[in-house]
């Protein structure tokens, strides 16, 4: 494979890049030299600035600081008897965003189509299983912020089940009613999302 049909590759693995995208991402960066340097330049500095958090598994810039949590798992004046399940770091930025929000958090990296097999290469199942089994006993409610879609309800319909399974006592609750059908998390309003995390059920 030659250097531009493997860049070109690369970029239409992006989500919502095509092929046709991808090669014009590679020649602008071939007439725009300094582009290309900004952009070898700014993947250096992601891999050495940004780690992933040990609890909640979001992606966080360090800022120097050697620890392996993220502000919000490394502050004690959050709520830790709640926990929020959200399925990108993009909608656990829009719910802290809102304000309404004061308990913890975990990262799925996904959703779950209806009918998917192997769910736990979609979603990070068997870390959730992982937390729930070390700090479980302190969690007394679980809120399933999933998009307000068909697949979003299935990756509820999956959770509830397993997290019955693993923790029985943890009661679950769905961030939905107040969102509009089809809405994703990421893209609501913090006033949505303050009045859907109140009518939570
Ligand atoms: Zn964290």
């Amino acid at each position: 494979v030659n250097s531009i049909d493997k860049l070109t590759e690369i970029f239409s693995r992006f989500p919502g890049i095509g092929p046709r995208q991808a090669k014009r991402f590679v020649y602008f960066l071939l007439h725009r030299q300094g582009v290309s340097e900004e952009l070898i330049k700014a993947i250096e500095d992601l891999k050495h600035e940004v780690s992933q958090c040990d609890k909640c598994l979001r992606f966080f810039t360090k800022n120097g600081s050697p620890g392996t949590l993220c502000k919000i798992c490394a502050d004690p004046s959050r709520d830790g008897s709640l926990l929020m399940i959200v399925p990108r770091d993009v909608d656990l930025e829009s719910v802290e965003k809102s304000g309404g929000y004061r308990g913890l958090y975990f990262v799925l990296g996904g959703s779950l189509p209806i009918l998917a097999d192997e769910p736990e290469r979609r979603i990070r199942i068997r870390e959730l299983k992982e937390r729930l089994k070390a700090e479980g006993q302190h969690i007394k409610e679980i809120i399933l912020a999933m998009n307000a879609n068909s697949e979003g309800e299935n990756t509820a319909d999956f959770l509830r089940e397993e997290i019955k399974r693993a923790a029985p006592h943890i009661k679950t609750s769905l961030l939905g009613r107040g969102l509009s059908t089809g809405a994703e998390l990421e893209y609501a309003d913090p006033e949505t999302l303050k009045s859907a995390l109140l009518n939570r059920s």
